[in-house]
């Protein structure tokens, strides 16, 4: 088998997966990158609204404890407070880094990074490039590989001595040596043939899981890979029922459901209305969120220019929010013709403008639904988006319970509580990918021997059942089956009868993905792809199903039907969950939620507090602010 030695294997080429590689390089490591993907296709180019990062360029008010107390709030306080901390602090740093690289952000008029409004931040924070700064943050996170290989040409005569890119390759086991990780197994999506990393640090950033889903915007490789090989390799899950469902993806036609219409489309003044024409948003302003959000189209309104003056208006509420209302809406029959709701910018900006702000909106309706965005409404509807889930990391340095298992990006859980803020990933991409590359060349540091790769037989032997079973299940049908009973009976809202007619399919489905069977060769084979992807998408939708059945409250991207209010118990409860090596059984257990450091929570007032924390840690509230 093809075989390499690194210090440092980073698995994923988005956002997170490429700045952990070049911190890790940066501090001397040998480092893969490592993709299932081509080299600069990951979700993150996807990224259209911007990175949240309190500057302040837009205005001067805003600062690192306003998008603190902004996140804490969107997550309902289920955050893990340190990386909120830690996120907001050095997101501003993390842009500037970029810009130092080469991104090119759009500028204010007197030339500083612009910064947009979204829903759920206080003040315009989310710096961009028009509606396509994924591929900005991409574009520039690849040149500066680049430029560090030219480096190490310089120095070593070879561009990839200390950093490579090894593209259209799926790790499909992480390797170990006792309880430590020591390499990761993989095949080469071309040839089919195998490639073993022997290393003794592997940074998991594959992203998200919403292909479990069938109405989705996300695309083909987002399989929960990392959230079950974390999972398999001993790592913990936590806060797997929180999905977050975005409010406006294209509903029409049915080839592109799901695809999603950027938050920025809102943020730049679109409205959200129902078939009898009416903004029915200011129906749907929650009482937490009552005093920071306009009561009246007019003010609504006003708000765009004078943000000083006025509230925001209820279509920027934080996402699930605005999910649940449409979700609410079409359910009531005031839908638009398509099963959506009408999202409408043309009445609301010059047509010059909305192709200068919304170039790739503009774009994506014209060629894929026939539709002129600058004359008429869009339709849109909720479409599964991100999961707040993932593997539980240590907040300074990304490590897992696993020695020598880091974890960035979407596939970490923690920084997001119970609901991801629009803007707030890319940033966390950028904080945690370094935090993530800088813990694992550190762990790499203190070892005092490398570990040894086992279980290479085993690896070999699970990738290959699937092409030599014959006659067994249909990989694909299996998929969709998944697909369906996670959208309808695990979706956006949930009761428990049919959370636990999703674990008793889920089983049934386990079953039959062991026997599917993938017709043809090694060579290119998309059904073989799929067979072993199945493994995951089970793993991670049974950890969703079976903590979405346990936590008894509504609150962020978990809405229970039978259990509809937000409980202060439930909030210092974190559902964790853990699996047997070979994927057999997946346990959950509550384990208790940190209280958040003094400095921290006298940020907030005393009355905002008093909806999230039980009397308990008001008590401790107010020995803070005392
Ligand atoms: P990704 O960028 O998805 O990268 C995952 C990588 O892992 C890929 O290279 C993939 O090939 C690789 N991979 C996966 N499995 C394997 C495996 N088994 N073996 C090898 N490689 C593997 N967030 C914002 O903050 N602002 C926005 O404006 C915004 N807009 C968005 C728009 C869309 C349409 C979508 C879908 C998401 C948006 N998000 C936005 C969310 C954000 O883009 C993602 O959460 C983020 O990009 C995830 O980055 P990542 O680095 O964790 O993973």
């Amino acid at each position: 088998m093809e075989r390499h030695e690194y210090d440092v294997v980073v698995i994923g080429a988005g956002g997170a997966g490429l700045r952990a590689a070049i911190e890790a390089r940066q501090q001397g490591k040998r480092t893969a990158i490592v993709c299932k993907s081509l080299f600069g296709k990951a979700h993150t180019v996807m990224a259209e609204g911007g990175a949240a990062a309190a500057m302040g360029n837009v205005n001067p008010d805003d600062n690192w404890m306003v998008h603190f107390r902004d996140t804490m709030r969107g997550g309902k306080f289920l955050n893990n407070w340190r990386m909120a901390e830690l996120h907001a602090k050095e997101a501003p740093d993390r842009v500037w880094e970029l810009e130092a690289w080469g991104a090119l952000f759009d500028r204010t008029k007197d030339g500083k990074i612009s910064q947009r409004n979204f829903g759920g931040h206080e003040y315009p924070r989310l710096a961009h490039v028009g509606d396509r700064t994924g591929l900005e943050l991409i574009r520039t996170l690849q040149q500066r590989v680049v430029a560090l290989q030219q480096e190490d040409e310089k120095l070593h005569g070879d561009p990839e001595a200390y950093i490579k890119v090894f593209a259209e390759c799926t790790v499909t086991r992480l390797l170990k040596d006792g309880d430590a990780i020591s390499g990761a197994f993989a095949y080469w999506r071309e040839t089919g043939e195998f490639i073993v990393f022997d290393a003794p640090a592997v940074v998991l950033a594959t992203g998200g899981i919403g292909k479990s889903f069938v109405v989705t915007s996300n695309s083909w490789e987002y399989t929960g890979d990392g959230h079950a090989l974390a999972l398999l390799a001993g790592a913990k899950l936590i806060n797997m029922e929180f999905i977050q469902f975005h409010p406006t993806g294209m509903v029409w036609p049915p080839s592109v459901r799901g695809i999603l219409v950027t938050e920025s489309v809102r943020g730049d003044g679109g409205v959200l209305r129902n078939s009898e024409g009416r903004r029915f948003m200011f129906d749907y302003i929650p009482d937490v969120f009552k005093d920071k959000y306009a009561t009246t189209e007019e003010e609504g309104d006003r708000w765009y220019n004078d943000q000083a003056n006025n509230r925001r208006p209820p279509e920027l509420l934080p996402r699930d929010e605005v999910a649940r209302a449409i979700n609410a809406e079409v359910k009531a029959g005031r839908g638009s013709p398509q099963g959506g709701v009408f999202l409408d910018v043309s009445s609301r900006l010059p047509a010059a403008e909305i192709i200068r702000r919304l170039p790739s909106m503009h774009h994506q309706f014209k060629e894929l639904a026939d539709v002129d965005i600058t004359k008429e409404p869009m339709q849109v509807g909720p479409t599964c988006h991100y999961i707040m889930g993932g593997v539980e990391v240590d907040a300074d340095t990304g490590s897992s319970s696993v020695p020598g298992l880091f974890a960035a990006g979407e596939v970490s859980g923690g920084m997001h509580g119970s609901n991801r803020l629009g803007g707030n990933s890319l940033s966390d991409l950028l904080v945690f990918g370094r935090r993530a590359g800088a813990g694992a060349a550190a762990y790499v540091d203190g070892l005092a021997k490398r570990p040894a790769v086992t279980g290479l037989e085993e690896a070999r032997a699970e990738a290959l059942a699937p092409l030599e079973r014959t006659g067994g299940e249909n990989p694909y049908e299996v998929h969709h089956e998944l697909q369906r009973t996670m959208n309808d009976l695990v979706g956006i809202i949930r009761k428990a009868e049919e959370v636990s007619e999703a674990l008793q399919v889920i089983e049934k489905l386990k079953e039959r993905a062991k026997n599917t069977a993938s017709a043809g060769s090694r060579i290119y084979n998309p059904g073989w792809h799929l067979a072993i992807d199945l493994r995951n998408m089970l793993l991670v939708s049974e950890c969703v199903a079976r903590a979405a059945l346990l936590r008894e409250e509504s609150r962020g991207g978990h809405t229970r039907d039978d259990h509809p209010g937000m409980s202060p118990e439930w909030r210092r409860r974190l559902l964790v969950c853990a699996a047997q090596a070979d994927g057999s059984a997946v346990t959950v257990e509550e384990q208790v939620q940190p209280g958040m450091r003094a400095d921290l929570i006298s940020l907030f007032e005393r009355s905002e507090l008093e909806k999230y924390l039980t009397e308990d840690e008001l008590a401790d509230y107010d020995a803070a602010v005392k």
